[in-house]
């Protein structure tokens, strides 16, 4: 199964993730860690994202692409992937489509969080205050920047989404598990509707 995990910064994509990942036994793919991690790294493209993601912009949409696009193409997501935080564009949303048609896949899913402003506000700088590794953008300043970009950038994917027909709005207020609930429930409308296709491509079981 293939599901986008949507959502501003601060929504839980990440926690939730994780959670659907060992549900659903397919890849994490973060593309915030991938470059976070290129950035540990000291690679050209994790470097050149640094300057973006400290500043709470966007990377460029070609690097991101590029990034996910190579991650997708690997053996263990045949059978499918969890993508949180890409697409952040309407240009990176285009492109994924034309990656998975190439392909003969679709995305099944796409999994909304919806966490209001003030919420997201006290939840990104409490975790700037109490994480082991606080990130460079989880600082009040950068953290009002992302949310502009979100709502500039990122949300019209809302309606792409919804268009089709493959989005679920889910309340992500209170606990993970309480978030999780909600977000079964509303995968399991996704395969009540339509025969998710699990079909592997040629040599791999799922
Ligand atoms: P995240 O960990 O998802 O909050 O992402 C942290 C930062 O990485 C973002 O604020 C962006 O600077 C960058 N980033 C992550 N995903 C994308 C994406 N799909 N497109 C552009 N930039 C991204």
């Amino acid at each position: 199964m293939l599901v986008v995990m949507f959502g501003p910064p601060g929504a839980g994509k990440g926690t939730q993730s994780e959670r659907l990942r060992r549900h659903l036994q397919v890849p994490h793919l973060s593309t915030g860690e991938m470059l976070r991690e290129a950035r540990a790294k000291g690679t050209k493209v994790g470097l050149m994202a640094a300057e973006y993601i400290d500043q709470g912009q966007l990377a460029p949409d070609h690097l991101v692409i590029s990034v996910v696009g190579g991650r997708l193409d690997r053996n263990d997501c045949q059978c499918g992937c969890l993508l949180d935080g890409f697409p952040r564009t309407v240009e990176q949303a285009r492109s994924l489509d034309h990656h998975l048609g190439e392909l003969g896949k679709s995305i099944d899913a796409v999994i909304d969080l919806e966490v209001d402003d003030e919420e997201l506000i006290d939840r990104l700088l409490k975790r700037g205050r109490d994480s082991e590794k606080p990130r460079h953008d989880d600082n009040l300043e950068t953290i009002q920047h992302r949310l502009e970009v979100y709502h500039e950038q990122t949300e019209p994917l809302i309606n792409y989404y919804r268009q089709r027909g493959i989005l679920r709005a889910v309340d992500g207020h209170g606990t993970p598990d309480e978030v999780f609930g909600r977000i079964q429930s509303a995968l399991a409308t996704v395969l009540d509707e339509a025969e998710v296709s699990h079909a592997p491509s040629e040599g791999h079981v799922c």
